[in-house]
């Protein structure tokens, strides 16, 4: 049996996957700023120090894999801090304790919104490490209304794929035999959506930017099947991918641009 961190595991796809993680006999430290194993705080440093801190201490060191899926979809600045600094500071926070493991694995939850729109200057103030910058240019799109920041969250999406992309072949992922990858859902039954999806009107508004043929909507457990593969030791060679688990929506945005 493995032992894994998963954030956001007080709901929707964090749940599900430590559900099935710990159905399959495995070891799950649950974090998650409502409730879990480790409660803390992703948005902030501080919070990210007590979430890192809390997850060693539970694991006595050593883990086999960390799922980093806490995420928030609102039109704030807080999206920007908990997507991708957030993920970023608890992957490398976790990371010395999954180098002492035999078969470490680590996966974050990106999303389809990565093809969306972006304000490109947030998406590179993310990948420079410059959160004072990030946040500065969020809290300005912030105050310009939800329409403007409706890019907080693709933006949050994309530095975090690229993020992922960039550091998964270096000598602290590859270079340690860790796996590191990201999927990216589509639109998932869960209550980040929930009051989007209960109306016609927001279907609609939905299908005109994310197309998905196969199957509609996922229901969470589809994600977390795909996330307990990705941190299992059948993974071996998956690296810095984001695999899109969305019914189609990637293969009809981006087209023949493999
Ligand atoms: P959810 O709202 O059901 O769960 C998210 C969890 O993250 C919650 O338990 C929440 O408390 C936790 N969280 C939020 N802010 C936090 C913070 N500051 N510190 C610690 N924990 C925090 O949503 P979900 O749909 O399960 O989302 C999980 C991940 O999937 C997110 O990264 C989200 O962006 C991504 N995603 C969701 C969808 C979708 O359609 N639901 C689509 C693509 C990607």
């Amino acid at each position: 049996s493995r032992t894994y961190a998963v954030t956001g595991s007080a709901s929707g796809i964090g749940q599900a996957t430590a559900a099935l993680l710990r159905r399959r006999g495995h070891r799950v430290i649950g974090v998650d700023v409502r409730s879990g194993d480790v409660v803390a705080d992703l948005s902030t440093p501080h919070g990210r120090e007590e979430a890192v801190e809390g997850v060693l201490d539970e694991a006595g060191g050593r883990l086999d894999g960390v799922v980093a899926n806490a995420g928030l979809a609102l039109p704030t600045a807080a999206t920007v801090a908990v997507n991708h600094f957030g993920t970023v500071a608890l992957l490398e926070g976790l990371r010395p304790a999954l180098v002492c493991s035999r078969a470490p694995r680590a996966v974050a939850t990106s999303s389809m919104a990565t093809l969306l729109p972006v304000h490109a200057p947030l998406v590179d103030a993310c990948l420079a490490g410059d959160e004072d910058l990030a946040l500065a240019i969020a809290v300005e799109l912030e105050a310009r209304g939800p329409e403007a920041g409706a890019v907080l969250y693709p933006s949050s999406k994309r530095a975090l794929s690229r993020w992922v992309r960039r550091e998964a072949p270096t000598p602290r992922w590859a270079g340690c035999g860790i796996p590191l990858n990201a999927v990216a859902p589509g639109i998932v039954r869960t209550p980040m959506v929930a009051d989007l999806i209960a109306t016609e009107q927001g279907r609609d508004a939905l299908a005109g930017v994310v197309p998905m043929p196969l199957h509609g909507y996922l229901e969470a457990e589809q994600v977390a099947a795909l996330l307990a593969w990705l941190v299992s030791e059948e993974n071996t060679h998956v690296c810095g991918q984001t695999v899109y688990v969305d019914g189609g929506c990637d293969v009809v945005l981006r087209g023949d641009d493999v």
